[in-house]
């Protein structure tokens, strides 16, 4: 893919370049990615990283799995950070691609380690979370000067899949007008129980957005006390983000269609 004429980095072989892909839509590419996938000799991906961007990848790009497929248990940690290394040291251009942002609860931190204890020089390439370019995409804006200051941003689920038992609820829930939750769904009934149980009412606005910022996304809002029953009812599924907070209540003015158009306007060629 033609980018503009700036100066970006030459990959080289041997390195790895751990970099974010966005939460799907392509156009959340950063430069830096699409530079990337211009070069690398391998693209290993996850699971949230779809066709579209995959696509971008030069033609003679080995694409390399690296998620959960088909219900098998997805590759251990350490398995895909060998994988990398191996890589590297047969002198490829490694690109591991990751959705939305490779330090935003994607273990980008454990890979970029390993890289390091193994001597492989790597360099990291953020992307748009999908607590924050997707929200956006929902209509759901993170903070607004009347309702918040501040926002939180927790996993529903910690290293072993449970839900993480180490947070101060209750501290988080007064401290923290606006909650976004990734990995919400395993767990969705359990979190809710722990979040009114913390202290949160019942008719805090919440919703769910899934597959946000591509064409099948769903936007479910309702309240904290029934939004178990609503998700069952709508049948939503993973990956989802959980947002709780008063903020969830400017989707009826953002998230209609022809505000999302501008929002987020299509490419325009340069002329
Ligand atoms: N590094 C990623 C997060 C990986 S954790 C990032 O910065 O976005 C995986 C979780 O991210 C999913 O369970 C879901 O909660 C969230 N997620 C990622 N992409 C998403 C999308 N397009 N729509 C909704 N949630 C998404």
């Amino acid at each position: 893919m033609q980018l503009p004429a700036l100066d970006m980095p030459v990959f080289q072989p041997g390195w790895v370049w751990l970099a974010g892909a966005g939460p799907g839509d392509p156009g959340l590419l950063t430069l830096h990615a699409v530079n990337a996938l211009n070069q690398a000799d391998v693209v290993v991906y996850d699971a949230l990283v779809g066709d579209a961007i995959l696509g971008c990848a030069r033609g003679t790009a080995i694409l390399e799995y690296a998620g959960k497929r088909g219900g098998k248990p997805s590759p251990k940690q350490r398995d895909i950070s060998l994988r990398l290394v191996d890589l590297a040291r047969q002198g490829k251009r490694v690109l591991r691609l990751k959705g939305g942002d490779p330090f935003v609860f994607g273990r980008g931190a454990e890979e970029a380690l390993s890289l390091r204890d193994a001597g492989i020089p790597f360099r990291i390439i953020p992307g748009i979370s999908a607590g924050i370019g997707g929200l956006a995409y929902a209509g759901i804006p993170l903070t607004h000067r009347d309702t918040n200051s501040c926002v939180t941003f927790l996993t529903g689920h910690n290293a072993s899949g449970e839900v993480p038992e180490s947070l101060d609820w209750a501290a988080m829930v007064r401290a923290s007008p606006v909650l976004v939750i990734y990995m919400a769904m395993k767990h969705l009934g359990l979190l809710v129980s722990k979040l009114m149980h913390a202290g949160l009412s019942g008719d805090r606005p919440a919703a769910l957005v899934q597959h946000a910022t591509l064409p099948e996304m769903r936007v479910l809002t309702s309240s904290l006390d029934r939004i178990v029953a609503d998700a069952e009812a709508a049948k939503m599924a993973p990956p989802a983000l959980l947002v709780v907070g008063e903020v969830v209540d400017l989707h009826a003015t953002f998230g209609n269609s022809d505000l999302q158009a501008r929002l987020a306007p299509p490419c325009q060629a340069a002329s």
